[in-house]
């Protein structure tokens, strides 16, 4: 039968000032507001024993969290045991592949409510209870009926509670952010971790446009992979040089024929980049709109060769660690000489109206974001820019009139990069049997057959 246990918890706390509860914690987000309505009512020790958390990592950040909370309020005493995650792997066994509040979470919680009450009986505490039902995603009701069980067993009481009642949990939710604590987004085990991240990159890929056919593929590879690729460090080798973070992260992936494993570790640090566009203010339009770089390329490589394979990871790194971001129309690159390179993405909006405003957009940006480009100097190296479809495209062409933007600063006219760009199925075909399906096409071959070149140019913004 479902019963009160807010109402419970209540009269229990009638008259229990001088008594003594030995209270389990996840984390001060979950104890924050637990403490403050146990305050004045009962002699409060939190006892933070969590072998549950997937790494030591999280377990010392929670913690750090926990006992600054408690410095900052004076709520509670602290109690601790160190990080026991054999504890946890070895009460989980052969659970592993339960859903999150199957039946995994329930020997987590008994694990932890176990605990608590045996240490609670060796220091002859009154009370043991837990934070965890403040989370309105447990499950309370076995949670409490846990917890009798063990107080049956051990012979110490235990504090029933639903401390999401009332308004609990957006308590505890205000509470955080009035003492700025570290609030992770997921339960806490290796587990749920996985299955939150699954979530966070099937929301990014859509929201990024990946096709259907290559989304598909990505979340089947995360399926397979995503424990392996997820256990990885990722974030510190975004601090490396591009190449570097690359090579090291190639590394520990191990086999990887069509880059799949890659994409998914990139989009998982594409997730990381997420919190420091965050903690930075940036706007998460700016955000999405700069890893869109993911979905283009890998789109554009299904749709052009039928196969789902990641071969654009090199340039990544740029975006990843917060050099490159597309502002509008344009992509813009820090570079390390001060300057800002222009990159011009695929299919984007080359209309006056949508590159001034990109320019503008990108001034605007880096004067807020990245004083020390404040005013920089726009380059851009891009088939674009050759001298030679000054000549041979008309005056309305958007590309004329972008090339037109630059001052010319080297030309390589051998360079057969722009193949790439303007006849990307024939790269490698002769003049004579290059396609002529677009007007660029078309003007392009022409010139050609007329002995003409096109190559590469660097330029600067006039
Ligand atoms: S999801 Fe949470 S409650 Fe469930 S097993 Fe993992 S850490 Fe424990």
């Amino acid at each position: 039968m479902k019963q009160n246990f807010d109402k419970l918890m209540q009269n229990e706390l009638e008259g229990a000032q001088h008594r003594r509860l030995l209270l389990h914690s996840c984390c001060a987000p979950c104890s924050s507001h637990c403490l403050s309505e146990l305050a004045g009512k009962i002699q409060t020790t939190v006892f933070y024993y969590n072998p549950n958390l997937d790494c030591r990592e999280e377990y010392e950040k929670r913690k750090h969290e926990q006992v600054r909370f408690l410095q900052e309020t004076g709520l509670a005493d602290f109690l601790d045991v160190d990080y026991c995650r054999e504890d946890y792997a070895a009460a989980v066994k052969g659970l592993e592949g339960e859903r999150e509040g199957g039946a995994r979470c329930a020997v987590c919680f008994r694990l932890r409510l176990l605990r608590t009450a045996e240490e609670a009986k060796a220091r002859g505490y009154d009370y043991f209870g837990t934070t965890l039902t403040v989370s309105p995603l447990k499950n309370a009701q076995l949670i409490n009926e846990i917890g009798f069980e063990i107080a049956e067993k051990t012979g110490v009481k235990y504090l029933p509670s639903d401390f999401k009642k009332r308004g609990g949990y957006l308590r505890s939710v205000q509470l955080s952010e009035k003492y700025g604590l570290y609030r992770q987004d997921y339960c806490g085990c290796a587990f749920s971790k996985l299955a939150r991240e699954g979530q966070k990159l099937s929301a990014l890929w859509e929201k990024i446009g990946l096709s259907s056919p290559v989304k598909a593929r990505a979340e089947e590879v995360w399926k397979e992979y995503g424990a392996e690729v997820s256990a990885l460090p990722l974030e510190p080798w975004r601090k490396l040089s591009y190449e570097e973070g690359l090579n090291a992260l190639k590394a520990a992936l191990s086999e990887d024929g069509d880059g799949m494993k890659l994409f998914v570790a990139q989009s998982l640090q594409a997730l990381g980049a997420k919190r420091e566009y965050a903690a930075r203010d940036i706007g998460e339009d700016v955000f999405f709109a700069t890893m869109a770089f993911l979905s283009r390329f890998i789109n554009e490589t299904y749709e052009r060769t039928g196969c789902v394979r990641w071969v654009w990871g090199w340039w990544f790194p740029r975006q990843l660690s917060l050099h490159e971001f597309r502002l509008g129309a344009l992509e813009f690159e820090l570079l390390e000489d001060g300057r800002v390179a222009v990159h011009i993405p695929a299919k984007c909006d080359l209309t006056d109206g949508a590159v001034d405003s990109s320019f503008a957009a990108a001034r605007a940006f880096f004067a807020a974001q990245f004083p020390a480009y404040e005013g920089a100097q726009f380059v851009c190296s891009s088939w674009m820019l050759s001298p030679a479809l000054q000549e041979i495209l008309p005056r309305e062409s958007r590309v004329r009139q972008f090339g037109a933007r630059f001052s010319v600063t080297k030309w390589e006219q051998d360079s057969p990069a722009f193949r790439e760009w303007i006849f990307p199925s024939a790269k490698d075909a002769a003049i004579e049997d290059l396609p002529e399906s677009t007007s660029l096409q078309r003007a392009v071959k022409k010139h050609f057959l007329a002995g003409g070149k096109l190559g590469w140019a660097d330029g600067i913004l006039k």
